[in-house]
């Protein structure tokens, strides 16, 4: 099960019911605490009716120094209450963002992991004065996009209910725009320098047949692998986008994606092998720059 949405609607009402009203409004949180947890829970409707009052009670008594124990009922209060601080930790570490409040906890911990291990990446969201706004009526309809006169990162209402994965990938593309390409492209009209030349190169031969050749990740309705695909082969720009966010959220998929694209063997052209090796030697270049 990937997400609360997977859990059958007869399971789902069942549960609700055996939990009993003054707990009701956990079921969804704690399941998805449980899935985040990244943890097999082994659990049933019975169990989960059970497990569900007492998570809330240890989450409502919100006494972090009782909560040191590693058992899962202990561990899924912990998480809760930790999910409850991500605002705060966000802000600590980007000033510049909007209606964070709004974005469920877990949501906004994905991006605040990212960051952590990155802090490279924070001091050039800070220099170059990048902020965020998480339900920007501008991203109404499309997801979001990046304005570089105001430098402002925009997600659209929705995409702040999205999986935690779906939404850092959103999230990471978006910054994409702000970061690497930004800096990766020249800000001198008329001339390109060379590893932006590289790099347009590279997506002049991966751009083919809707990107037959690129990677495409499934971002969610209406953003399955096909379409990502052909977003990233219509625009140079979305191209930079991706990969940076592929780079940064899904290196295993992406070596993966060049492990199948070189296999001895296979019927994968010969300049297109060569348009990955060049665009992957730029993108660890840039990658090293921004990021850790
Ligand atoms: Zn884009």
């Amino acid at each position: 099960m990937a997400a609360y949405e997977d859990l059958p609607e007869n399971d789902r009402n069942q549960i609700t019911k055996e939990t009993g009203r003054e707990y009701g409004m956990f079921v969804q949180p704690v399941i998805e605490a449980m899935i985040d947890d990244n943890v097999l829970h082994k659990v049933s409707v019975p169990l989960l009716a059970k497990e569900i009052p007492e998570i809330a009670q240890l989450y409502l008594a919100n006494n972090p120094s009782k909560l040191t124990s590693d058992d899962p009922r202990t561990r899924i209060a912990r998480r809760l209450l930790e999910n409850d601080k991500q605002v705060a930790k966000l802000k600590s570490k980007l000033g510049k963002t909007s209606r964070a409040d709004l974005v469920p906890g877990r949501n906004l911990r994905e991006f605040n992991e990212f960051l952590d291990a990155n802090p490279a990446f924070v001091d050039y969201l800070i220099k170059a004065n990048i902020r965020i706004i998480f339900s920007s009526s501008q991203a109404k309809g499309i997801g979001g996009l990046y304005t570089h006169a105001d430098k402002t990162v925009h997600l659209e209402s929705e995409v702040k209910d999205a999986s935690p994965g779906v939404f850092l990938r959103l999230l990471l593309h978006e910054m994409g725009h702000a970061s690497f390409q930004q800096v990766l492209m020249t800000t001198t009209p008329g001339a390109l320098n060379q590893d932006e030349q590289a790099f347009r190169d590279a997506w002049a031969v991966l751009r083919r047949n809707d990107g037959q050749y690129l990677l495409g990740l499934d971002l969610g309705q209406s953003r399955g692998p096909v379409a990502r695909k052909k977003y990233q082969a219509n625009d140079f720009v979305e191209f930079c986008a991706e990969n940076f966010m592929h780079r940064v959220t899904a290196p295993d998929l992406l070596n993966q994606h060049l492990i199948a694209i070189n296999k001895p063997g296979n019927h994968v052209p010969q300049d297109v092998r060569d348009a990955w090796r060049d665009a992957i030697a730029i993108l660890d270049k840039y990658a090293r720059l921004l990021l850790r």
